[in-house]
């Protein structure tokens, strides 16, 4: 038999919500036995070069990535580009965008939380002073350490998850300008968990269907701790939509038990693997 790389397609650094630095990161992941993996922030690929120094030393073979949040029929999306050039200045240009919407959201988000009483300004004060992109994340930990709420899952259940007091959407770019971003800075798309989306099964299919006409690659079968028949319907789709499979933990964080690094299910063998052509 082929031995199987270690691969991980989905991970986070402090660059955005995730705990660890890129170095911290990438020597986890290697004691966790993965042997590829690619470092995904959301919507900055700042991280990248500390990732690559650390990845040269550890020899990790390193994935440039990017998660990005896009917008298809009013819902937000999250697309990963995978093997993206860190130097296209056009990619470059459009997440200086996407980082100035998540300031302006956040903005407003600590302005609803400061209408229903809390102390927004302060709020806003503790995210902004972070280094990395703000996200909820950032604002569900402001929350729990200025004592309004117990846990970070308490301040989604009660202010920041879609639909809540505090939630607002940013003004995304469509999803097909950002398969075409990570498109023309050489990369390959992938739609990450696609399960995740709070959409019929008829709306998840035309999505993934307007994606993979719109030039997607792959979509994301194996995300973090899906249950194994989230898996099967994923493959089911990738193969009915003639689309590549990605594997991915979406790690965050050591404290978060439930997406470890290194302990991904094989991708079903009837799915290509996106990584195929390159081994
Ligand atoms: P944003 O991109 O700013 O909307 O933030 C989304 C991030 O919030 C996700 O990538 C997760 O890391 C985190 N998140 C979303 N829902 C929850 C939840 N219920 N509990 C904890 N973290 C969450
Ligand atoms: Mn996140
Ligand atoms: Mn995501
Ligand atoms: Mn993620």
């Amino acid at each position: 038999m082929i031995p199987q790389f270690n691969i991980d397609l989905h991970t986070h650094s402090e660059w955005s919500d995730g705990a660890l630095s890129p170095a911290q990161l990438i020597a986890r992941a290697k004691l966790a036995g993965v042997d590829r993996l690619a470092l995904t922030d959301h919507d900055t690929i700042d991280g990248l070069e500390n990732a690559h120094a650390a990845a040269g030393q550890l020899g990790m073979d390193l994935i440039c990535g990017v998660e990005i949040s896009a917008l298809w029929r009013a819902q937000t999306i999250h697309v990963l580009g995978l093997w993206i050039d860190p130097d296209s200045t056009q990619l470059r240009a459009n997440l200086a965008l996407q980082t100035a919407r998540r300031r302006d959201r956040m903005r407003q988000m600590c302005e609803r939380l400061g209408k229903i009483g809390l102390p927004g300004a302060r709020l806003l004060q503790t995210v902004e002073c972070q280094a990395g992109v703000p996200t909820r994340t950032h604002l569900a930990a402001a929350l729990v350490a200025d004592g309004h709420v117990r846990t970070p899952a308490d301040a989604f259940r009660r202010y920041l998850g879609e639909g809540k007091s505090a939630y607002r959407s940013a003004q995304w770019p469509p999803l097909q300008d950002v398969i075409d971003w990570i498109r023309s800075a050489g990369g390959r798309a992938s739609l990450a968990h696609p399960m995740r989306y709070r959409v019929s099964s008829g709306a998840r299919r035309r999505l993934i269907s307007d994606f993979a006409i719109g030039g997607g690659a792959a979509l994301e079968v194996v995300s973090g701790n899906n249950a194994s028949q989230h898996v099967e319907t994923c493959a089911e789709l990738a193969v009915k939509f003639n689309l590549a499979g990605s594997v991915g933990s979406d790690f965050h964080d050591p404290k978060l038990p439930w997406n470890p690094l290194g302990r991904l299910a094989k991708l079903p063998a009837r799915v290509k693997p996106l990584w195929g052509d390159l081994e």
